[in-house]
């Protein structure tokens, strides 16, 4: 059978098949689609102002450094005007971060990018290290998932920066989606869909240009342009949970291709109904709305970055496969990516469950049980947003340095 042809140019020979929906592209074709598609996503929503600093909240991993790479890319390419830079969370886990910080400060450098490191030490008085040595490895993601949304936010305060964008992919989009479907929580469900969110508490907005990249483009975006980035299992646990909504998806995407991005649709379809809600779509039927958000537990789950997943041992095989498959692609050979099957999480620790009181809205004689959409204010401790008189973090703190008194006593 004769070589195919890249659907796209209809010259070169096709050695991709885009994980997204099976077409066949050089890979020219397919690093020019998958930066089009991004800058889709952030011109339809009007994600960006001339003149504007933006973080980058930088990890290390593919999906940061992918950001940081096509940000990059499309800002000189159509003159975005936005003044980037990467901003690093050291949560201080000895072995783990030391070598994805090396790669974020050669990716600074690669990418001529300002880069600024902000410790949990600096921030909580705990480094992640001390947080397990005192509380053991259960429900320490949670610990760090918390620390580390507060951290992008205080890190951008202290550089006087007022948006910080995140590498969440579609998958990621996914998986909180249906975890929040799972949970019966349509308020944080609405929230979750959001490319943008931001809230009056905090002057930080947040927001997630690769909300409809597939995880498994990435890696192989990655691959193609050859970033330099770390490849490695965060080496605590994932929240169960959350591992389980991630198996599900992927299950799905083996069966359905188009899952991943059928999932983020509904759920930006059902946030429509939340009321009260201002979601987008993917921003072609206007502008984004900044969705007002006690994020705090949304979108990162445990240790915040997608390399601290479940799934790594997946993404790893995929990355390995396709070093694997280099050689063959150079020879001019077709080569397709299949995966591994994954053995399913055994896991069963659970983290803690927020719990919300439920209120009854009466519409069209059905009485349904919804979630009352939470007050906003801000923490008394920090003055991070927080519905509560604490925030997380300063409630796990409070938690933790008892916990320390108790040790010096
Ligand atoms: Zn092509
Ligand atoms: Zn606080």
């Amino acid at each position: 059978m004769p070589p195919a042809l890249c659907v796209s140019c209809k010259t070169e020979r096709a050695l991709i098949k885009r994980p997204k929906n099976h077409e066949k592209l050089c890979k020219t074709c397919f690093i020019r689609v998958f930066e089009d598609e991004v800058h889709h996503t952030i011109t339809s929503s009007g994600l960006f102002q001339p003149g504007e600093n933006v973080a980058i909240g930088a990890s290390g991993g593919k999906d940061s450094t992918v950001l940081a790479s096509v940000l990059k890319t499309l800002n000189e390419r159509h003159h975005y005007g936005v003044n980037l830079l990467l901003l690093s969370i050291d949560e201080g886990i000895k072995g783990y971060r030391d070598d994805s910080l090396e790669t974020v400060k050669r990716n600074a450098v690669q990418y001529e990018m300002p880069l600024k490191i902000v410790g949990y030490d600096e921030l909580y008085g705990w480094t992640m290290d001390q947080v397990v040595e005192t509380i053991g490895k259960k429900g320490n993601c949670t610990y760090c998932g918390v620390f580390r949304r507060q951290a992008l936010d205080r890190g951008s305060k202290m550089l006087g920066i007022k948006h910080v964008v995140t590498g969440h992919n579609a998958d990621d989009m996914a998986e909180t989606i249906l975890m929040n479907l799972l949970r019966g929580d349509l308020p944080r469900l609405s929230r979750s869909t959001s490319i943008m969110t931001g809230s009056d508490a905090s002057d930080v907005k947040r927001s997630k240009p690769l909300k409809y990249a597939y995880e498994k483009e990435i890696v192989l975006y990655a691959h193609h342009k050859k970033l330099d980035y770390f490849s490695t299992e965060c080496i605590y646990s994932p929240e169960a949970f959350r591992g389980s909504a991630r198996s599900l998806i992927k299950n799905l995407e083996r069966v359905r291709p188009s899952a991943i991005l059928d999932i983020v649709r509904s759920g930006e379809d059902m946030a429509r109904l939340v009321p009260g809600a201002v979601p987008d779509a993917c921003g072609c039927k206007g502008k984004a709305a900044a969705a007002t958000a006690t994020d705090e537990t949304d979108g990162i789950g445990g240790c915040g970055s997608a390399a601290g997943r479940s799934n790594g041992g997946e993404m790893a095989a995929m990355e390995r496969q396709l070093r694997e498959n280099s050689a063959a692609t150079e020879k001019g050979l077709e080569t397709e990516v299949s995966l591994p099957a994954v053995a399913s999480s055994t896991s069963t620790n659970s983290g803690p469950a927020a719990i919300k009181p439920k209120t009854e809205l009466k519409r069209a004689g059905q009485v349904i049980p919804i979630v009352p959409r939470q007050k906003l204010g801000s923490c008394e401790k920090c003055g991070y947003m927080s519905s509560q008189k604490l925030c997380q973090a300063c409630m796990l703190l409070e938690g933790l340095n008892k916990n320390r008194a108790e040790v010096v006593l």
